[in-house]
Formats: structure tokens, C-alpha cells, sequence
């Protein structure tokens, strides 16, 4: 249908905020892609929901941001939801998990 949103195209921003998710998972608090993570779900929210992350997630945000260190398990959750999201529909390739 011409004019409406193309699904790809959403598709691949979705699993371009799963590699922001995973950006934030590595460093502290990295504020670039925290504003994209969060003005993606402004714009679609029910995304991180459908993974089962959007909780998680905001939580990691706040405690990372916050000066907080975020919690083994919290991390661990969500590399493996993220994985599991990624292995399932998408070829988004992250970097190896090394250097820790
Ligand atoms: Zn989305």
C-alpha cells in the first residue's frame, strides 16, 4: 500500500535499538544510545515490550545512568532475552562478547 510505513524499514530500527540495548550493556552509560533506546520507545512502544525487555531494560537505564552498577542478573537476563530475540528473527551480528 503506498504510503504506508515500510515494515522493513521498522524492522531493521527495531533490531537497530536491540544493538543500541547491547552497546549499553558494555559500557557504563552511554548516553548516545540511551537517547536512541528511549526515543524508540516513545515511537514504538510496544517493541521492547514484544521482547519481554522493556522492563528490564528501564531499570538497566536507570541504575547505569544513575551511577549505579546494574546488577549481575539483570545483565545476564538480558543478554539472554536479546539473544534469544536476535537468534530468532534477525541477522543482526553483535560483537563477540570477549574482553571481560
Ligand atoms: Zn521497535
Amino acid at each position: 500500500m503506498p504510503g504506508d510505513a515500510d515494515p522493513e524499514f521498522v524492522t531493521l530500527d527495531c533490531s537497530a535499538v536491540l544493538a543500541d540495548v547491547w552497546l549499553l550493556l558494555d559500557n557504563e552509560c552511554d548516553s548516545d544510545a540511551r537517547t536512541r533506546i528511549q526515543g524508540h520507545i516513545d515511537n514504538c512502544p510496544s517493541c521492547l515490550a514484544h521482547y519481554g525487555i522493556e522492563r528490564d531494560l528501564k531499570a538497566l537505564i536507570s541504575r547505569k545512568c544513575g551511577g549505579d552498577e546494574a546488577p549481575q542478573g539483570l545483565r545476564d537476563r538480558l543478554r539472554i532475552e536479546i539473544r534469544k530475540t536476535v537468534i530468532s528473527q534477525t541477522t543482526v551480528v553483535f560483537p563477540d562478547d570477549n574482553g571481560r
